[in-house]
This record gives C-alpha cells, structure tokens and sequence, in this order.
C-alpha cells in the first residue's frame, strides 16, 4: 500500500497548514495559508486541490483559518471541526452564515471519522480559541497525531500523544526569552498560562517522562518568531531527551517546522 505522506506548508503565528495523506489523496489540517501558495506546495509533490477531501481545523485563530473561505466557496472543499469552532467561525469570519453549507462536517472530539483509508479522530486541547482540538489520524495502523497550540497537556491530549508513531507537537516559546522579550505583560501572561501556549520545555518535560519505543518521529510545530529559534527549540527538547538516555537521531527523530517554508515531504 501507498506510504503515509506528511509536510509543513507552514507553522506558526503567520499561518498554519499541513498536508496528510499518500500520493494520491489527503487532507489539510488546518488553513491559514493563502490558496494562491497552498496550490503551488500541492503541486511540487504532485497533488492539485482535486485530491484534497477535507481540511480539519484545529481552533478558531486567524492563523489556522484565514484561508477556509477561500477553500469552501471557491473550491468547495469539504471542511471538518467541531460544531462550535465552525460555529464561531461563521460569526467572526463571515458576514452571511454558512452553518447549513453542504462543505460543512461537524465532528465530536473523541469520535473517529473514517474517509478512505484514513480515520480522524479529534481530542481536546487546553487552548483559548472559541473551542480546540487536536488530531489523531491513522492510516495503515499508523498513528499521525497532531497537537498545535495549547497552553498544558491535559489527559485527553496526554492519552492521545503517548499512542502516537510520529507527532507534531507544539514548542511554541522559550521561557527566558519570552520573560526578558519585548511583549506586553498581558500578553506574556497569555501565552504562558495554561490555555495559551507550550514552551520548549513544557514539551521537552512531557516527551521525555511520556517517552516509548513506539514513537518514530517529533516535529515541533508553532515555533515563536519573537521568543524561539529552531536550534534552541532542538537542544532543549534535546537534552530533555538525552536526560533520560533516549538518543536523538537513534532512538527518535527530531525535527523544528518551519515558520514560513514547506518542510521536507516525509513518507512513512
Ligand atoms: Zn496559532
Ligand atoms: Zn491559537
């Protein structure tokens, strides 16, 4: 059977999509890149908007969504989430309602979906948009877990990311940068409270105490521009890992998205 496909489009506050799925289908999560550039990712590895089924959507922030109408009116792609997050995205992004519109799938979190060969199911996460999930997708007993801004990881995400073969996990800040940054207070607060936003080591301690052999490949997503770099993002989680004699490159792989490029396509 045709191998699982993965690539960032995108990670971070500037815009968020991914691409999931094998070289003939698959689906967006999430869609905060504009259409024009979406297009020309899909087209490097050989897809066009005819072999997307559906975009998930993981929470109501213009990063993750500002793109949707032009997937749903446009293209008419079939868009999946919660009923709230479509709920509060009709209210705040468009001005005539499209809760009725037949693109629209309203998911329950912990209930999985399965369309072709691919099974999604949602999970909450502690994060403060309208409402907020995360994303288990498996595929040929392969589990893809997906799990972008979130202030803490609660039991329902903890359950779904120790089951995980390969996962994209948010490392969002560094402590001390964003403690010394140039951020207002409220916003330091913001994103460091538990329904904001999870810093390099919050994620580093969770992977290292919740670390199994069944995990293959880390892809640390939602890096910050003004509060992380990939390498500071890679060498604390790094040596969370090593803490605990889990050798990076050997026991897992490790790897920080890009904010603003494509990453590498990965095939599983
Ligand atoms: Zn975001
Ligand atoms: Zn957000």
């Amino acid at each position: 059977m045709d191998k699982l496909r993965f690539q960032s489009f995108g990670s971070g506050s500037s815009g968020n999509c991914y691409y999931i799925g094998n070289s003939d289908y698959g689906f967006l999560i999430d869609a905060g890149i504009g259409i024009r550039t979406v297009k020309k990712y899909l087209k490097n590895i050989g897809l066009n908007f005819e072999n997307i089924l559906g975009v998930f959507i993981t929470h109501d922030h213009l990063d993750h969504i500002r793109a949707i109408g032009s997937l749903e009116r446009k293209l008419n792609l079939p868009v999946f989430s919660t009923q709230k997050i479509l709920r509060a995205i009709d209210e705040n992004y468009y001005r005539e309602k499209h809760a009725n519109s037949p693109t629209r799938n309203i998911i329950e979190k912990n209930e999985t979906i399965c369309i072709r060969d691919f099974s999604f199911t949602a999970f909450h996460v502690s994060h403060d948009a309208t409402d907020n999930v995360g994303y288990t997708i498996e595929y040929q007993k392969k589990k893809f877990t997906f799990a972008t801004d979130l202030g803490c990881i609660g039991t329902e995400a903890s359950s779904h990311l120790k089951e995980a073969d390969y996962l994209v996990l948010e490392a969002n800040y560094d402590e001390q940068m964003l403690k010394n940054g140039s951020y207002p207070e409220h916003l330091k607060r913001r994103i460091s409270s538990s329904t904001g936003h999870l810093s390099n080591d919050q994620t580093g301690l969770f992977l290292s105490e919740n670390f199994n052999n069944k995990i293959k490949n880390i892809f640390l997503c939602h890096l910050s521009k003004e509060n992380n770099s990939r390498e500071l993002a890679l060498n604390t989680v790094c040596n969370y890992l090593e803490n605990k004699n889990i050798s990076v490159g050997v026991d897992v792989k490790l790897d920080a998205l890009e904010r603003l490029v494509p990453s590498n396509l990965y095939e599983f």
